[in-house]
């Protein structure tokens, strides 16, 4: 034994470090144990952070004190706000990263905080004494003691990878898989069981005809995560868009036979969301092709990830596949794609703090919880390690709601409806996705975080500054009245009625085809510049016209918000036939009748139970 830590994390993947940097920061006492130090926040699959729902997340890590916005704005080398066709809460940022740099600049920022201390090692037993988890013990036999004990495994947990009818223990490629902890965990009457995921074959720029193939640059303007990085990052390296054909699926089906998936290997139920071509081509036989996006894994290498072609079939099946592909006809391939199955813990076991109800001051976080996805892990390790510490200094939970946050509907997800496939964050399983903006992640959760002990002053001091520069502009644009002669042309252009009396800017935005910051450009134009547009970033002025355009929604979907959480205990009559309640969609009856929902609280969290369909009940109820 070395010495006694507040809080013990196991595995520095992205839930790990995000829960190590948060107890630290908030002054516990940390321990990081890892099996391989030069893998610290390693990226599995495929070399980019964010996208849709997911980019919410990582905004939101961000506007709470976590770290991954900031290490993939310093490691990006292509950036994407996704959905920009849609309305600004559909938008999601996303952002192409140098998978090395990546995990480079989180091993630097963990380094960086002095409270956490280092060990490489695997961890294959845990130290609990009364129900209570004390600290862990490794294979190299040190024990280290803990107050809390913070799990993220990954998909390292009895690992084991298939390539055909190839089967190899591990937790990731060329990384060994981790054992141990479950069977311990069963002994406590922990329920395990097993999910898989896959990823594609990596390939050598060098033999890629990149001429022949759609080009598919970042936004020109960039663009960035954190709330701290006040400027547009824009290195914008290019990926690739190809397709596959029927000859490729032709060579794949050869496959079959020796397929994992198909032959009866592997049971686990993968990410349905992210399926591998062979899923794709049994799935959708109907279609003749498939788009597949090459994207660069880093500046300094011209190694390329096919994203669309995660394969567990033999490797010179993967080969030949590739090779049928337009602009893939010389590839070489540097490794080729495999699947994982690894065990995970059902999440209804945790409390909404992600505490483990069997053992106290046990958490897990990530993907050992049934979830998919860098973003989705990082934000629950961040949640573990601040309730790890509050919980030992004898503080408050910090328990996100589903109306503040992806990150509160994520975790509630888990711990309510626990998963049957590995969990993915969508929008659509946000209730209130107006009020979950991207661009609004700080004005909802860095308050929160800084009076609970984590988000800095720095970060406090951004937001009041982003606050008072939206209001200013926000007041400017109420008082300042145009008049038809300064403005018509203008509004003619944009395609908008003329106006015939003077009217106040504020309205014009209200116009659908009215974009603020042109409307600001064409103000400074004819010199009518009150408003210091020096001041304001495109974001922070499309933030505001979003305010200002969906003020109405907003205060719909807060008002619908408050009134389901003030009726969050309110008991559903078990007589209430959900079937004769035809206003209520076809979806939500079916859903209400499958699950039988106790409480209105309960019923609102259903997935494909609408707002509206909660509405129609509590009118039916008297309420
Ligand atoms: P990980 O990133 O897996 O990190 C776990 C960490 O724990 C590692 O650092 C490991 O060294 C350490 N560790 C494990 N056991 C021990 C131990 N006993 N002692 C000490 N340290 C330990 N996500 C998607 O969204 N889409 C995909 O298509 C997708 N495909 C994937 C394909 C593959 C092959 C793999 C491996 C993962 C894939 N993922 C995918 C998942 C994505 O990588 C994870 O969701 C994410 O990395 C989970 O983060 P985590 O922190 O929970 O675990």
């Amino acid at each position: 034994m070395i010495r006694t830590y507040d809080v013990i994390v196991v595995g520095a993947g992205h839930a790990g470090c995000e829960a190590a940097a948060a107890a630290a920061n908030m002054g516990s006492s940390v321990l990081l144990v890892t099996l391989d130090m030069t893998k610290i926040a390693q990226m599995s699959c495929n070399p980019a952070m964010g996208g849709i729902a997911k980019g919410q997340i990582i905004r939101e890590i961000d506007a709470i004190g976590g770290y991954s916005g900031i290490v993939t704005d310093k490691t990006m080398i292509q950036f994407r706000m996704l959905n920009k066709s849609k309305g600004p809460a559909m938008w999601s940022p996303r952002a192409q990263c140098d998978r090395v740099l990546f995990g480079i600049e989180w091993r630097r920022v963990l380094e960086g905080i002095s409270l956490i201390d280092f060990w490489q090692d695997s961890v294959n037993e845990l130290i609990i004494e009364d129900n209570v988890a004390k600290g862990v013990r490794t294979k190299g036999n040190v024990e280290f003691r803990g107050r809390a004990v913070i799990l993220t495994t990954g998909t390292f947990g009895n690992g084991l990878m298939h390539i055909g009818r190839v089967k190899q223990e591990g937790g990731r490629i060329s990384e060994p898989s981790s054992c141990g902890i479950t069977e311990q965990l069963k002994n406590f009457k922990f329920e395990t069981d097993r999910m898989k995921t896959g990823t594609p074959a990596r390939i050598d720029g060098r033999t890629i005809d990149f001429s022949i193939m759609e080009k598919q640059y970042g936004d020109k303007e960039g663009g960035c995560f954190s709330f701290l990085t006040r400027h547009n990052i824009k290195t914008n390296q290019c990926c690739y868009i190809t397709y596959t054909n029927e000859r490729t699926h032709r060579v794949l089906e050869r496959g079959f036979k020796d397929s994992p998936l198909y032959n009866g290997t592997i049971h686990s139920i993968g990410p349905r969301y992210c399926p591998s071509i062979e899923d794709k081509i049994v799935t959708f036989a109907e279609k003749n092709k498939h788009q597949l996006f090459l994207e660069p894994e880093g500046k300094r290498t011209v190694e390329y990830y096919i994203n669309g072609f995660s394969s567990s079939l033999p490797w010179n099946i993967q080969y030949e596949a590739i090779r049928t592909i337009k602009g893939l006809e010389n590839a070489k391939i540097f490794r080729p794609g495999y699947a994982i199955e690894y065990d995970y813990y059902p999440p209804y076991q945790l409390n909404a703090t992600l505490e483990t109800k069997i053992i106290r001051n046990l958490y897990f976080a990530g993907q050992i919880n049934g979830t998919t996805g860098y973003e989705e892990a990082a934000g629950q390790g961040l949640i573990a390690g601040m309730n790890a510490h509050l919980k030992l200094n004898n503080k408050d939970n910090f328990i996100l709601k589903r109306n503040e946050s992806y990150i509160g509907v994520l975790i509630d997800d888990l711990v309510t409806k626990g998963v049957d496939e590995p969990y993915r964050m969508f929008t659509s399983r946000a209730e209130y996705r107006i009020l979950l903006r991207q661009d609004n992640a700080d004005e909802r959760l860095t308050e929160k975080s800084y009076n609970t002990g984590l988000a800095g002053h720095n970060r406090l001091e951004t937001l009041k500054k982003k606050i008072d520069n939206k209001n200013r502009l926000k007041a400017y644009l109420k008082i300042q009245g145009i008049n038809p002669e300064e403005i018509n042309e203008f509004l003619d252009e944009k395609k908008t009625n003329k106006i015939k009396q003077k009217v106040k800017l504020f309205d014009l935005v209200l116009r659908p085809q009215i974009r603020l910051n042109d409307l600001l450009d064409f103000l400074i134009k004819i010199g009518k510049n009150g408003f210091a547009k020096e001041d304001y970033t495109i974001d922070l002025i499309n933030a505001i016209e979003t305010d200002i355009k969906y003020n109405g929604y907003k205060e719909r979907e807060k008002s619908i918000a408050e009134k389901i959480e003030r009726l969050e205990e309110v008991k559903i009559n078990e007589c209430l036939n959900f079937e004769e309640i035809k206003s209520i969609s076809t979806e939500g009856r079916h859903k209400l009748k499958k699950f039988k929902p106790g409480t209105i609280g309960q019923a609102s969290r259903i997935p494909g139970v609408s707002p509206s369909d909660i509405n129609i009940l509590l009118a039916i109820m008297g309420r």
